[in-house]
C-alpha cells in the first residue's frame, strides 16, 4: 500500500521550509514589521467608514480592478505605458512571479540578506533558489553577482530597493548593469520607495523589456488593506494576470484605497515625519554608541553585543523588535527596528540604553 502521510506526499523542499514566523505583539510598542505606526486622523477614519458602508459586500470585486489602478497611477505618478497587475499585498505578487516562472529546472537568484520571501516563494514555485551574498557591509559584490548571472542564468532575479532587512539602497547605476547583464527578468522591488529621497526604477520601465517593479501601500501606512502591485512591460504582465485569482483583492480594500490614495496628502506627511524621525534615531543611536547601518527605508538595522539577549530585554521592556541572529552569517547579533512615533522611539531609546548592549 503506498503512503499517503504528508511526510510522502508533501514536497520535499516545502517539508524542508521554515515558516515566515510572526511573533504575538499584543502588549508590545510593535516595530518588528516596518508598519506605519499612525492611524488615520479622525475625519478621513468616518469618511472611510461611510465609504465601506456603501459597498456592495454581496457582489464579487470588479475582476479588472480598473478603479483601483486608476487610483494608483494618479496618487503614485505611474507611467500610463505601462501595465499594472493587483495583488492581495505586494507578497502575492512575488509568488505570482515565481509560479509563472517556475519551468522545470529554472532558477531564482536573490542577494542575501534581503527579503525572505523571494527564496520562499521560488521554493514554492518549485523554481531553484540560488543565493549571492552581500558584502559584510551589506553592499552589493557585483563581481560575484555577475558571475552567478552568468553561471546560473536566472529565470528571475530579485532586487530589494531599498534591501530589507539591512535598510541600504543599492546604487542606481549597479542595478542598471544587473539588468543589462541578467538573462532572464529582474524584478525590483519598492517596497520601501516612499523613505528612499525618490529613488526609483520607474523611468527605467518602457526602456528596458526585462524590467518589472514592484511596489506596496504597506509601508504607507496601509498595511491591514493587503494591496500590492507589478507594474511592468505588457509582455511580462499579461501573463502574470492569468495566474491573478480573479477576486485576489477584495471590495473592502480596494474601496478604502481608493479614498486613501486620493487623501495622499495624509499618508504622505506621514511619511515625511517617519523620514525625520528616521534621522533623529540614527543620531541618538550614534550617541549611545550603537553599531547601525544606512538606512534609505522605515527601518533601522543594528548591532549589538548579544542579539538574543538584547531582544529578549527588550521585550521584557514592552518592546518587540526583529532579531535576525541566526537567519544569516552576515545578520549576527543584527536587530530591526521600525522608525515609530517619536514616544515609541523615545521608549526604544530607553530601553537600549538600560540594557547592556
Ligand atoms: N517586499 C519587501 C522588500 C518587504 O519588506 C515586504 C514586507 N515586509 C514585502 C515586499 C511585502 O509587503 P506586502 O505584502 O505587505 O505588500
Amino acid at each position: 500500500m503506498s503512503d499517503l502521510s504528508p511526510e510522502a506526499l508533501v514536497r520535499e523542499e516545502v517539508r524542508a521550509l521554515q515558516a515566515y514566523h510572526v511573533p504575538p505583539a499584543a502588549g508590545l510598542v510593535k516595530l518588528d514589521a516596518m508598519e506605519n505606526p499612525y492611524r488615520l486622523p479622525g475625519p478621513l477614519a468616518m469618511e472611510m467608514g461611510a465609504r465601506l458602508a456603501a459597498v456592495a459586500i454581496n457582489r464579487y470585486p470588479d475582476p479588472s480592478g480598473a478603479g483601483l489602478k486608476e487610483a494608483l497611477r494618479s496618487a503614485l505618478e505611474l507611467p500610463a505605458s505601462q501595465e499594472i497587475v493587483l495583488g492581495n499585498g505586494s507578497d502575492e505578487i512575488l509568488q505570482i512571479i515565481a509560479l509563472a516562472l517556475a519551468r522545470p529546472g529554472a532558477t531564482s537568484l536573490c542577494l542575501e540578506p534581503s527579503f525572505a520571501m523571494y527564496r520562499i516563494s521560488a521554493i514554492a514555485a518549485g523554481l531553484r533558489p540560488v543565493g549571492v551574498a552581500l558584502r559584510e557591509d551589506f553592499s552589493l559584490d557585483e563581481p560575484a553577482l555577475m558571475r552567478a548571472l552568468a553561471a546560473e542564468r536566472p529565470a528571475v532575479t530579485w532586487i530589494s530597493y531599498p534591501n530589507n532587512p539591512t535598510g541600504n539602497l543599492f546604487p542606481r547605476d549597479a542595478v542598471l548593469r544587473i539588468l543589462d547583464a541578467a538573462p532572464g527578468l529582474v524584478v525590483v522591488d519598492e517596497a520601501y520607495h516612499a523613505f528612499a529621497g525618490g529613488a526609483t526604477l520607474l523611468p527605467e520601465l518602457g526602456r528596458r523589456d526585462n524590467l518589472v517593479i514592484v511596489r506596496t501601500v504597506s509601508k504607507l501606512g496601509l498595511a491591514g488593506l493587503r494591496l500590492g502591485f507589478a507594474i511592468g512591460p505588457r509582455a511580462w504582465l499579461e501573463h502574470f494576470e492569468k495566474l491573478r485569482l480573479p477576486y485576489n483583492v477584495n471590495v473592502l480594500s480596494a474601496a478604502a484605497a481608493e479614498l486613501l490614495l486620493a487623501n495622499r496628502e495624509v499618508l504622505d506627511r506621514q511619511t515625511a515625519q517617519i523620514v525625520a524621525d528616521r534621522a533623529r534615531l540614527e543620531t541618538a543611536l550614534d550617541g549611545l554608541g550603537i553599531e547601525r547601518f544606512p538606512s534609505a527605508a522605515n527601518f533601522l538595522l543594528v548591532r549589538v553585543a548579544d542579539g538574543p539577549a538584547a531582544f529578549e530585554a527588550l521585550r521584557q521592556r514592552g518592546i518587540l523588535v526583529r532579531t535576525f541572529h541566526g537567519s544569516h552569517p552576515l545578520l549576527a547579533n543584527c536587530l530591526r527596528f521600525t522608525v515609530g512615533t517619536p514616544d515609541e522611539n523615545h521608549r526604544l531609546l530607553e530601553a537600549l540604553r538600560s540594557i547592556s548592549t
